[in-house]
């Protein structure tokens, strides 16, 4: 039977196919008995297995800073003991001996004998240490199986399979979203997620159609069950009716058609209906994508988010990785401006070769970006040096993200300095006039402008987080979606503040958070003064329509209204009509 669900749109069209339903790891492993003559082998694969997994634990107590939180050594050595403890290294070893189970049996096997045990416990403390053998039994399986994540199954599927498919997933980290480059399933939905999310984010970069925050979806849907998803709308329907079908079969043909009439703007100027020339830049998350940005027609990468280099990998990319990654976009860039955002991990972004683990309440306000690289001098010295060293190839620029304080760009600069210094020393070349910018996404940085205008040659305005800062909701989280508000007085005047602020102080200012490629704000920024934009090369070129359909002094009139108003119905009437002008 047909029904519909709705959810949160985060990225546009529309997309048909099979449902595909991602699980979470399970500990369903398979059973069977070993030979004979293959128990002792079976035992052996154990104690590899779990030698395997000590060594894993001692490398990430190891690489610990002095900085990081106290209680994540405390767990690591909690799962190091557990590890050692007889009853897990040494049971199931008799377990294989004495019935010839497989070595992943006899450890489940074992698993649920202690867990029984603790299930017993009247100490809540205790009882609830049978997450933390589950956690360790889980690293074990991951050893012996050497098993792929449920999106790395996904994809293994979507290879074998015929038609289209679209992930239906409680939830979809950003390292998941980045497998998915790799092979373009139609679309994806989840049960959670924000708007700005990396994930959703991430979809847009892709073009791919999406839906967070559907709640109970996984449970709903049935694998390989029909599904349209619009991501426009927020609509997802399930075992739609053959009418249903074509009519968003057509649709779809619509679209794309559209898509293609826009094609034919992207060798033109994005230049306003009375002559001011704006920039369109791209953001970017890997190399690859700088192909992508230069046939959208961008002039320039006003973003690259070097974290996604960091992820889905067990070690962190070397320096010289790392600079033949930028390499490659600055010579694909061919000397437009690359913009080289050092890495902003931490949050909603996670690197497993980053070797923390979030133990922090309040992520976001955490150790996350320009405060994870001062604390943690020999990575960032090692991107610095990468993107020196690429600089001597085409137009380098540096960003800095999350900046709040004036002493982390003054540290910043100082590593920058300690990075040319040392390649002075060994004779490498790079680029001596290399631009070094910060991003504006903490309100306390757009309000004390005056302290970074002076220290820095360009900001960018990431609206994202400065939206999530200022409005105090987590930007992933879709309980508190609906007051997430790039139209919010205070969110305007703080990024109308910085373009004003910028041009007063003859600093450029780009805007490349989401805003910059959503339609609906286009004339707003412009009339507020902005002349850079970054977005994902998906929008590009209907973003360039826009301002071509733009005059420029007019918008900035409207502005002025409606950075006076403040009832929110009002507010939007004015943007409404900004737009139909
Ligand atoms: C932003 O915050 O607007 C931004 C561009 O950075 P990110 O989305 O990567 O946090
Ligand atoms: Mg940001």
């Amino acid at each position: 039977m047909s029904f519909t669900l709705h959810g949160i749109p985060v990225s546009g069209g529309i997309a048909i196919g099979r449902a595909h339903l991602i699980t979470p790891v399970s500990l369903d492993v398979s059973h069977y008995l070993v030979e004979l003559e293959r128990v002792k082998d079976e035992m052996v694969r154990y104690t590899a297995a779990v030698q395997a997994v000590q060594a894993e634990l001692r490398t990430l107590h190891d690489s610990l800073s002095a900085a990081a939180p106290g209680d994540l050594g405390t767990f690591i050595d909690l799962h190091s003991m557990i590890l050692a403890d007889p009853m897990i290294s040494k049971e199931p070893l008799r377990i294989i001996e004495e019935r010839r189970c497989n070595a992943e049996w006899a450890l489940i096997q074992q698993m649920d004998t202690l867990v029984a045990q603790f299930e017993e416990i009247e100490d809540a403390y205790l009882r609830e240490r049978q997450n933390d053998i589950t956690q360790v039994v889980e690293r074990i399986l991951k050893a012996l199986t050497g098993a792929k994540s449920p999106i790395e199954s996904a994809l293994a599927k979507a290879r074998s399979q015929e038609g289209e498919m679209v992930v239906v997933a409680h939830d979809l980290s950003p390292a998941d979203m980045l497998l998915f480059k790799e092979h373009q399933f139609a679309g994806f939905v989840t049960d959670v997620g924000g708007p700005t999310s990396h994930t959703a984010i991430l979809a847009r970069s892709l073009a791919l159609p999406a839906i967070v925050a559907l709640h109970h979806a996984r449970e709903m849907i049935g694998e390989d069950d029909w599904l349209i998803l619009d991501g426009s709308s927020g609509v997802l329907i399930v075992a739609p009716d053959a009418p249903v079908l074509e009519e968003y079969r057509w649709k779809r043909g619509a679209m794309a058609l559209e898509k293609k009439k826009l094609e034919r703007l992207r060798h033109a100027s994005a230049t306003t209906l009375d002559g001011a020339e704006i920039e369109l830049h791209a953001n970017i998350e890997l190399p690859e994508d700088a192909i992508v940005a230069r046939e959208a027609g961008a002039t320039g990468i006003g973003l690259f988010r070097t974290e996604f280099l960091f992820m889905n990998r067990k070690e962190l990319p070397s320096e010289d990785e790392q600079f033949e990654s930028y390499r490659k976009v600055v010579e694909a860039m061919a000397g437009m401006p690359v913009t080289i955002r050092t890495l902003d991990i931490g949050a909603d972004k996670e690197a497993e070769s980053m070797a923390r683990e979030q133990t922090a309440l309040n992520p976001a306000l955490g150790l996350r970006a320009i405060r994870y690289c001062l604390a943690e001098p020999q990575i960032f010295l090692a991107q610095l040096r990468a993107i020196l060293r690429a600089s001597h190839y085409g137009k380098v620029k540096i960003l800095l993200p999350m900046i709040a304080h004036a002493h982390e760009v003054a540290q910043a600069k100082y590593f920058i300095g300690m990075a040319k210094e040392q390649l002075d020393i060994e004779g490498t070349p790079y680029a001596t006039e290399v631009q070094v910018g910060g991003m504006i996404e903490i309100p306390a940085a757009a309000l004390s402008l005056g302290l970074f205008v002076k220290k820095l040659d360009y900001l960018s305005i990431g609206t994202n987080d400065l939206i999530q800062y200022t409005l105090a909701i987590d930007r992933a989280d879709d309980e508190v979606a609906y007051l997430y508000d790039p139209l919010h007085p205070a969110v305007l005047g703080l990024i109308s503040q910085t373009i004003r602020g910028g041009a007063k102080a003859r600093v450029p200012v780009a805007v490349c958070g989401e805003m910059a490629g959503e339609l609906r704000m286009t004339r707003l920024l412009l009339g507020m003064g902005l002349k850079q934009f970054s977005m994902h090369p998906a929008n590009l070129l209907a973003v360039k329509q826009r301002i071509v359909g733009t005059e420029l002094a007019e918008a900035g009139e409207h502005v002025k209204r409606i950075l006076r108003a403040e009832e929110p119905d009002r507010l939007r009437d004015l943007v409404d009509a900004l737009n139909a002008c």
